[in-house]
């Protein structure tokens, strides 16, 4: 199989000199009946260090039916993050691990070699839902490692003139997350007080990208719109923000990603014949195992080939 056969993106971390601000557009995309904000990948297939997958979902309030409701999938090669600011997700997987993700707190898997999951809204919830869901690209040297799954209840919170954050990944204003990564990475939530200031300090060795959470914040004069991802390139050692009535941010960051990976459906690999095997794994219930806690069918894969290759005698 030759590497166009696989419609799969190519994803690379460019990188940027200092001083930068682009501004990408999130994508509305539904998971089964919960709409999500796509914030990466990006058209143009830029990771953010190795964060190459960011999805934002709610805030969204419900009395009777169950807004996520993701059925076991599989994934390689990556680790997923999530974090939420309301409400309650789930998560089910096939190591026989179960953990209730709540504010505050930080759920991460490692897929490793593969893993399968099952996110769900839990029958005993607040009627919220509020959070986003992160993909971290593992580097080569530790993509084939055996799958684990980590839950905290709580992440290190740094008091700052104007502000407060919450490190949940990684390494930022001198807290480290409680949770095991494979490359350098950061990623935070910053609340900004109304009427404040907050500058935070940065690692220049990383690009970093930032997400409006809620409410009204500025970056160098510049409004931080809902539903855009703001890239801030490397070579930047601070950032201040301002709020007029208090906001919240995501900032993630990382040294731009050294490899060229491949993402195709739940999977990140390096080769296409990577992806027809882990796709053949899945249907052949090899390598992944099954999510005994989640009743129900699992996620069928789509077709690998999805623009076939006109017919040279039609
Ligand atoms: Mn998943």
């Amino acid at each position: 199989m030759s590497r166009t056969d696989v419609a799969a993106e190519e994803c690379v971390s460019l990188g940027a000199d200092g001083g930068v601000i682009e501004v990408y557009a999130n994508r509305e995309v539904n998971l089964g009946l919960l709409p999500v904000s796509r914030a990466l990948p990006i058209r143009d297939r830029r990771m953010v260090g190795p964060w190459c997958f960011l999805d934002r979902f709610g805030p969204l309030s419900f009395t009777q039916q169950k807004p996520m409701d993701v059925a076991p999938h599989p994934h390689t090669g990556l680790q997923t993050v999530t974090w939420l600011l309301e409400g309650e997700v789930v998560h089910d997987d096939s190591l026989g691990c179960e953990a209730i993700a709540r504010p505050g707190g930080v759920n991460v898997m490692t897929a490793g070699r593969g893993i399968a999951h099952a996110e769900q809204t839990p029958s005993d919830h607040t009627g919220k839902l509020n959070g986003i869901q992160l993909w971290v690209a593992m580097p080569d040297s530790s993509r084939n490692a055996e799958p684990s799954f980590e839950s905290r209840e709580h992440v290190p919170q740094v008091e700052l003139p104007g502000g407060l954050v919450k490190v949940f990944a990684g390494a930022l204003v001198g807290e480290t997350a409680p949770t095991t990564h494979y490359s350098p990475l950061c990623a935070a939530e910053i609340l900004i007080h109304a009427g404040q200031d907050c500058e935070i300090g940065l690692d220049p060795t990383f690009e970093h990208a930032l997400l409006s959470l809620d409410g009204d914040s500025h970056f160098q004069g510049q409004p931080l719109e809902p539903r855009k991802l703001y890239y801030l390139g490397t070579h930047r050692s601070s950032a201040t923000f301002r709020s007029l009535h208090g906001a919240r941010l995501l900032i993630i960051g990382g040294p731009p990603f050294p490899e060229r990976i491949l993402m195709w459906w739940n999977f990140l690999a390096r080769t296409p014949e990577e992806i027809a095997q882990f796709k053949d794994d899945w249907e052949r219930e090899q390598r992944f195992g099954p999510v005994k806690a989640y009743s129900g069918p699992r996620l069928a894969a789509p077709e690998l080939i999805r623009f076939a290759r006109p017919n040279p005698l039609s």
